[in-house]
């Protein structure tokens, strides 16, 4: 055996000494609620108030006795964890339970069926791949039914006027075989093109092959943007996902014949795979959809015939007040993803859920995964489920409570700091504060580490050490700190996060970079 302080680093050495340079290389050792506990050198259990919360996973804290109870159980019980390709009732439960609160919340009036997998970005991939299959039938279905109309029209033979063979690029003694020739050669074209996802500036939807290429952050996507089909990005803003899906608009031309003569309409043919948007951006610096820009994402959607798929990854179960995030601004997908937190701290998985009319039951028999709707991972969830609703949602109540009372804390540190606190902002207990551009500081540390996008990780290691806080800033905006405790946040806890980041905001007022770094 080797002895883990001694033995060379292999396992991601980079990133333990990149940690380790601003303080945040600790070994926490046990974890309960919102304190994880490291040893100090004498070994003594050090607490900590953990705002990070699993990035976003831990809506009951870490270790609930409830969930860590149930797990205990289902092991006991030699529930078969691995029964893969066999039939699963507790899914069905945790696909119907769901069922209920999309109902309830998003008033959807048709099924979603349910698709399993282990990890956010899976449940991205499964979205991706699913409205891939669902994009290729449709187009097959529009070839198939374009075909047909051209071989009516063609036994009909009408008379081509002038106006169709210029429209094809023909010369006016082309034949009506020409023109069935030119269209067909065009309408492939059209049939052919590549999938296009859209998907939100500044969103975050996992790190995988393909989930990556629709999280906006270039530092993430770039490096293997060759291996995936690609996303284009659009703004958050009013008018630009009507702008998105018309620079994407693809069309096929269909022949009617009026009065033995032939005339030329169009249709739309499906580029668009699916557009993808997180109701709160988590890794984009928690920002809030904005209602308007969500109405008009569903219209867009809606017109264009593509599928919206919202990703409540990280914003789901019921940390913002509201099981869905999408609650708040009435945004239903026809994807609706979820995992981090139905794994209730001790489990992984994730769900993908998909609005019964879109939903392409073959896609069933191409894709699977070994560990994906296990019996301990979804019999966890529905533990999960039944404590968030029980009790009348009272679990909801108190994240929005909870939420309210730490946001009030922020907002104060901010009204105190306002040259140095730039925003706070979110929903319930997924919340942001956001600190002022340091790029141009005169101090060295700040400036530097701004311009490199690390200074949100040299302010957490600096409330870690001095103040036995963890927080994280947001992976694609690192100036904003995140907090995602659970829904038992105690008040000391808020106290002790306001006061420590009231000393913080004191020292970046000084321009102190220096007493923000390890000793
Ligand atoms: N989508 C969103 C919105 C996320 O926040 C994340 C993780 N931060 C993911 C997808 C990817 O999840 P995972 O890390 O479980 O792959």
């Amino acid at each position: 055996m080797v002895t883990p302080t001694t033995a060379p680093e292999l396992a991601e050495p980079h990133l333990r000494g990149l940690l380790a340079s601003i303080g945040l290389d600790v070994e926490y050792v046990r974890g309960s609620g919102d304190t994880l506990y490291y040893r100090d050198t004498d070994g003594a259990e050090i607490p900590v108030l953990d705002l990070v919360g699993g990035y976003g996973s831990l809506v009951f804290g870490h270790n609930h006795p409830r969930l860590v109870e149930r797990a205990r159980e289902l092991l006991e019980q030699q529930v078969p964890v691995h029964a893969q390709f066999s039939y699963h009732p507790y899914a069905n439960e945790l696909a119907h339970e769901l069922n209920t609160v999309l109902r309830r919340e998003l008033g959807v009036d048709e099924p979603y069926h349910a698709l399993f997998g282990n990890s956010g970005a899976e449940a991205v991939e499964i979205a991706m791949k699913h409205a891939e299959l669902d994009r290729v039938v449709r187009v097959g279905a529009l070839r198939a039914r374009v075909a047909e109309t051209w071989a009516a029209v063609q036994a009909s033979a009408p008379a081509v006027p002038a106006d169709v063979t210029e429209r094809l690029e023909l010369p006016d003694t082309a034949t009506l075989d020409d023109v069935v020739a030119a269209a067909a050669r065009l309408n492939e074209e059209s049939f052919t093109r590549a999938p296009v996802f859209l998907a939100l500036e500044g969103g975050f939807h996992g790190k995988l092959a393909g989930s990556v290429q629709l999280t906006h952050n270039p530092g993430y996507r770039m490096p293997f943007s060759a291996l995936a089909a690609q996303a284009r990005f659009v703004p958050a803003a009013p008018g630009a996902t009507a702008a998105a899906a018309d620079a994407e608009r693809a069309e096929v031309i269909v022949p009617e014949v009026v009065d033995g003569v032939l005339r030329l309409t169009v249709e739309r043919s499906p580029v668009v795979a699916a557009l993808f948007v997180e109701p709160v951006q988590g890794e984009g610096g928690i920002r809030v959809l904005d209602r308007t820009v969500a109405a008009e994402i569903r219209s867009v959607a809606d017109e264009a015939g593509f599928p919206v798929v919202v990703d409540e990854v990280q914003s789901g179960m019921g940390r913002t007040g509201r099981f869905f995030a999408a609650a708040h601004s009435g945004l239903a997908g026809d994807y609706v993803l979820l995992a981090k937190g139905i794994g209730g701290g001790v489990a992984k998985s994730s769900v993908t859920l998909i609005r019964g009319s879109r939903y392409q039951g073959d896609f069933e028999l191409v894709h699977s995964s070994t560990f994906a709707k296990d019996a301990f991972s979804v019999h966890i969830g529905l533990e999960v489920l039944r404590m968030l609703e029980e009790d009348g949602g009272a679990a909801y109540a108190r994240a929005a409570e909870r939420g309210a009372a730490l946001r009030a804390e922020l907002e104060a540190v901010r009204a105190e700091f306002p040259d140095v606190v730039s925003d706070v902002r979110g929903e319930g207990l997924m919340l942001g504060v956001e600190f002022a551009d340091l790029t141009a500081s005169p101090d060295p540390v700040l400036a530097e580490n701004a311009a490199h996008g690390l200074i949100g990780y040299v302010l957490a290691g600096h409330l870690l050490r001095r103040h036995a806080v963890r927080v994280f800033p947001t992976a694609s905006a690192p100036h904003t700190l995140r907090a995602e405790p659970s829904i038992y946040l105690t008040d000391e806890a808020i106290t002790q996060f306001g006061s420590a980041l009231r000393e913080l905001c004191g020292l970046l007022r000084k321009e102190d970079g220096a007493a923000l770094l390890p000793v």
